[in-house]
C-alpha cells in the first residue's frame, strides 16, 4: 500500500485512464472504474465494447496504452502475466482450460500451488494438506461427489465450476469471469450465483455476463461498457433506468 495516494487506498483494485489502441482505434478508451474488497461487479454491454479487453488488460495479457491499473496498490501494468497470478489474480476465459482425462481431484491437485508445500515440487504428492484443501474447493465448486470422476463425464455447467476450482485453489483475491454461465441450464445459473455468493465471502469477483437475470440476481454494482468507455455505473437498479443504457443495450 506504498505507492497509493488518497482514495484509492480503499478499494482492491483501481482502473484509472486505462487506455488501448490497437492500429489506432481505441478498444479502451480512458476508463476509470473501482472495485471493493468483497464485491461481485458485473460488467456489461454490447458485442465489441471493450468488455473482454478489459480483463486481458488486468491480467497482463495485453499492454496498456496509457492508464494505471492498481491492485492493492501495486501498479499492475508492468507486471507480466505470471506475476499479475502471483500477486492474487485469477482469470477464467471462455473456453473451459481443464484436463478432460483427469479427474476432478487431479485437475484441482495440479491446480494447487506448488511453492507453498514444505518440500517442494519434486516431492510433492498427496500430502494431506493437498487432499483437505482439494476437499474443500470440491465442496465449494459442488463437485465433493465427482472428486474420482473423469473431467470428460462431467456436465457443461460443471466442467465450468471445475475450471473455478481451479482458480480458486490459488486462492486469488480477485477472480475474473468471462460469460460464466453461458451454456448453462436454469439450475446450473441458480448454483452458479451461490458460488459466486460463496467466493466473495473472502475476496471480489468481476463478472462480464449477458444473462440479465443472470446480472440481476448477483450484481453489486453494474459497469455498462460502450465504445471503449463508460456508458453507465450503479445499481442494476439504476442504470436499467438510465436511457442511454436503454437505447445502446438493454432495448435490443
Ligand atoms: P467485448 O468483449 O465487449 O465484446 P472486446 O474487448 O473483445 O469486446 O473487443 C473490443 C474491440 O477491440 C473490438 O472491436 C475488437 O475487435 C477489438 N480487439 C480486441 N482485441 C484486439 C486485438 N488483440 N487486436 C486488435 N483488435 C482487438
Ligand atoms: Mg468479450
Amino acid at each position: 500500500m506504498n505507492s497509493v495516494t488518497g482514495s484509492v487506498t480503499d478499494f482492491l483494485l483501481a482502473v484509472e485512464g486505462l487506455t488501448v489502441s490497437f492500429d489506432g482505434f481505441k478498444a479502451v478508451d480512458d476508463l476509470s472504474f473501482y472495485v471493493d474488497e468483497n464485491e461481485i461487479r458485473v460488467i456489461i454491454g454490447p458485442n465489441g465494447a471493450g468488455k473482454t479487453t478489459v480483463l486481458d488488460l488486468i491480467c497482463g495479457r495485453t499492454r496498456a496504452s496509457d492508464g494505471s491499473i492498481k491492485f492493492k496498490g501495486t501498479e499492475l501494468t508492468r507486471l507480466r502475466e505470471h506475476e499479475i497470478v502471483h500477486a492474487g489474480i485469477g482469470r477464467k476465459f471462455q473456453n473451459p482450460s481443464i484436463y478432460e482425462d483427469l479427474t476432478v481431484f487431479e485437475n484441482l491437485e495440479l491446480s494447487y500451488p506448488k511453492g507453498r508445500t514444505v518440500v517442494g515440487a519434486l516431492a510433492f504428492k498427496r500430502d494431506a494438506r493437498v487432499i483437505e484443501r482439494v476437499e474443500e474447493i470440491a465442496q465449494m465448486i459442488f463437485l465433493e461427489n465427482q472428486l474420482d470422476e473423469r473431467a470428460a463425464v462431467l456436465s457443461h455447467g460443471q466442467k465450468q465450476w471445475l475450471e473455478i476450482g481451479m482458480l480458486l485453489i490459488q486462492d486469488p483475491e480477485l477472480l475474473m469471469l468471462d460469460e460464466p454461465v453461458a451454456g448453462m441450464s436454469v439450475a446450473e445459473r441458480k448454483k452458479t450465483a451461490e458460488l459466486l455468493q460463496r467466493i466473495i465471502q473472502d475476496r471480489s469477483v468481476i463478472v462480464i455476463e449477458h444473462d440479465m437475470g443472470f446480472v440481476e440476481d448477483i450484481a453489486h454494482k453494474v459497469t455498462v461498457l460502450h465504445q471503449g468507455r463508460i456508458l453507465s455505473e450503479g445499481s442494476m437498479a439504476t442504470v436499467k433506468a438510465d436511457p442511454k443504457v436503454v437505447e445502446v443495450y438493454l432495448g435490443h
